[in-house]
């Protein structure tokens, strides 16, 4: 086992990181801005070290500083945490370079699975279903018309290299095609620097449904059951659920078998996760993310299986130890990302925390970097909590999260708190009837 790891990222996931390393007996390495240097994470580290300004293009997504500081404090691996260089196939290969152990898997996979072509090809080729789309990237208008002539409107047009939501377009019928796969194309090629498109047909109902996955580097896959994360704004989600509540556990073992049969064939290492949209009964794959999700902690709490530590002990070259049959899942889990915006605008509201007082009480989970008198910076992610409940049924962990939310005081700046009581409230929700579109228009209602 390590001695020594190195968390390159800030904020929530890298306290998560770090109370994983400090159960494991493991020594811990914080890296952070000029902006971060009073954060908890460099706080509650072992050691820190200062990597560059603010901007993250300077500091959390500078490789030669975060290996050099690697490589100075003696580390011996390097978590990546999500966003930032977890998705980074570049960053994968040199860390191992400098004979230090990547938190992840292979930079290969990373690399395959990072290109959403190559994603669905790969995955197709191994029997998982996908949505009705083009066969590959789309270069031209006219090719963009015979698809969509094909898979029959409406269509949407999304990035070769896409996250967070970004370079996706829609066209309901043929004259708004042209447009959106200029737009699509432009936006690609500006976030990403890779301007390869690809088609899908729109879905008007589906639900966001991924599997969680973890795999040894002997060959052992496993699932750790599916999140349910329909409820998104901007095609980002705001809240998730484990399991789903419409899918039944003869649907999770079926898919189940399919994913990890799938990635053992790949030899696929650490863990995932697959996305799927999931309307009329059928599993349609969209990505695989390659790194620990956000939302991680729901899967966590309704398995009893640290991600994280597991993540730890297979990069370290453990066998997992068990397998698909020893795996139980327990009640109901919920998590609320709660963002410093404006409920009701989703203005950004950095500033300074003067009261936090974080809820408690049993089957209730804070993932939070925050203290009082924290000045929540402009430069990154507005992410500054995650509130997960547990119950026994999902009213249970509803009526959980209800109650928490009411106890959660964040003071000085704006937060979506209210935003997820609304929610919460909400007949439609309870019922958990709702679909990827659901939210959108509920905030426009609302
Ligand atoms: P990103 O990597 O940018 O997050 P994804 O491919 O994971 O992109 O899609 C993000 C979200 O966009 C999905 O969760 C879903 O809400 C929506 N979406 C993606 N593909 C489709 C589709 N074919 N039809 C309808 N909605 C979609």
């Amino acid at each position: 086992m390590f001695k020594k790891i190195l968390i390159a990222n800030r904020g929530e996931i890298a306290l998560r990181i770090q109370r994983a390393c400090r159960e494991l007996g493991i020594a811990t390495v914080a890296v952070h801005s000029t902006a971060d240097t009073d954060a908890m994470h460099v706080r509650l580290a072992d050691e820190s070290v200062c990597i560059g300004p603010p901007p993250a293009r300077d500091s959390y997504l500078n490789m030669p500083s975060i290996l050099s500081a690697a490589l100075i404090t003696g580390a011996e691996a390097i978590h990546p945490g999500y966003g930032f260089l977890s998705e980074n196939a570049d960053f994968a290969e040199m860390v191992e370079a400098h004979n230090l152990v990547f938190i992840g898997p292979t930079a290969a996979h990373i690399r395959m699975m990072g290109d959403k072509i190559t994603a669905k090809t790969t995955m197709a080729g191994l029997g998982v279903p996908l949505v009705p789309g083009s066969a590959g990237e789309i270069g031209t208008v006219a090719e963009a018309r015979e698809t969509a002539a094909r898979i029959k409107y409406p269509v949407l047009i999304k990035a070769a290299a896409g996250g967070g939501g970004r370079g996706m377009k829609v066209a309901q019928n043929e004259s708004e095609l042209e447009a959106a796969f200029m737009e699509a194309r432009a936006e690609a090629g500006a976030a990403f620097g890779n301007n390869a498109v690809y088609m899908e047909k729109y879905l008007d109902k589906p639900r966001h449904i991924e599997l969680q996955i973890l795999a040894d580097t002997q060959g052992e896959v496993v699932h750790i059951g599916e999140r349910d994360c329909s409820l998104q704004r901007r095609h980002q989600k705001l809240l998730e659920e484990a399991g789903s509540p419409i899918i039944s556990a003869a649907q999770r073992d079926a898919l189940g078998k399919t994913v990890t049969s799938a990635l053992k064939q790949i030899g696929y290492r650490n863990a995932g996760t697959l996305e799927f949209l999931y309307q009329d009964e059928q599993f349609s794959f969209i990505e695989m993310n390659t790194r620990l999700q956000v939302e991680h902690p729901v899967s966590e709490m309704i398995s009893g299986i640290d991600l994280v530590h597991e993540q730890i002990r297979i990069a370290a070259g453990e066998p997992l130890g068990y397998t698909q049959a020893d795996i139980h899942f327990s009640g109901h889990a919920i998590e609320c990302r709660i963002t410093a915006e404006d409920p009701e605008t989703f203005a950004p509201s950095p500033g300074r925390v003067d009261v936090f007082h974080p809820p408690g009480g049993l089957g209730v989970r804070v993932d939070s970097a925050l203290f009082a008198g924290y000045r929540v910076p402009p430069h990154y992610d507005s992410l500054i909590a995650k509130l997960i409940t547990h119950g026994r049924t999902r009213e249970e962990a509803v009526a959980r999260m209800r109650r928490a939310l009411r106890e959660f005081v964040i003071t000085g700046i704006k937060t979506t708190i209210p935003l997820h009581e609304r929610i919460l409230a909400d007949p439609q929700f309870m019922a958990g009837d709702y679909t990827i579109h659901w939210l959108e228009r509920f905030v426009a209602e609302t």
